[in-house]
């Protein structure tokens, strides 16, 4: 493959055998590859360098690839990111979309697989991408703990953005009860068991009360979500 300019990756892998492969093969494919093996010296040179797109691996010694990426993007440093997990877990997923992660790979991966993703983060190149949640009209940042509406500041307790945080993950989906008793409480809790429904009352009053707007759905039987179609 040719191209007009160099098209420069980071790849950052601390098993060698794997580091060393995927290293191969992107050159191979004509990109120029910087590769290290830690967090601390990822973040070096990615904030020293511009590049068209960066192999994160999750598991790293050090500093992990979420708190690699979470810090490119705080300092403003949006080079697409391609995570590499070894679980496939949902939650890792999430972790590092919520990182600000563009794309994640579940190891193994097919080589293919992974330069075709970064064929298609390359081509759309480097977007501003905020760490925030965004439903409708609601922004909820996990990090800052910071929710909004339309703009406007919502202020909720913990329990209530736990509560919040969970359904805007799964922006979508309906959550039953049990489901949302056993995440955002726990599996034990034997507290009063309409706490789920108080608790959605407590977070509509802020929420969906002033703007007098819906935004959690409830479905009859089933449970509540939001960004229901
Ligand atoms: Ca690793």
């Amino acid at each position: 493959m040719r191209h007009l300019r160099d098209v420069r990756i980071l790849v950052v892998e601390d098993e060698l055998k794997m580091a060393r492969a995927v290293r191969r093969g992107l050159e191979e494919e004509g990109y120029v590859v910087d590769a290290v093996s830690d967090g601390e010296d990822a973040l070096h040179r990615a904030l020293h360098q511009d590049y068209d797109a960066i192999v994160l691996d999750v598991m790293l010694p050090g500093r992990d690839g979420f708190a690699v990426c979470r810090e490119l993007r705080t300092k403003g440093r949006w080079a697409p990111v391609v995570m590499l997990t070894a679980r496939d877990g949902v939650e890792d997923r999430i972790r590092g979309l919520d990182a600000g992660a563009d794309d994640y790979l579940v190891k193994p991966f097919s080589f293919g697989e992974l330069l075709a993703r970064l064929r298609a983060l390359v081509r759309r190149g480097a977007t501003e991408r905020p760490t925030t949640m965004t439903t409708d009209d609601v922004v909820l940042d996990p990090a800052t703990h910071a929710v909004t509406r339309d703009g406007e500041p919502i202020e909720l307790t913990a329990r209530e953005f736990a509560l919040l945080e969970f359904l805007m993950r799964r922006s979508g989906e309906v959550i039953s009860r049990s489901r949302i008793l056993e995440h955002v409480w726990d599996v034990n809790y034997d507290g009063f068991s309409n706490v789920v429904d108080v608790y959605v009352g407590y977070v509509r009053k802020k929420l969906e009360v002033p703007f007098d707007r819906p935004f959690i759905r409830t479905v009859r039987g089933v449970g509540y979500g939001v960004g229901l179609p």
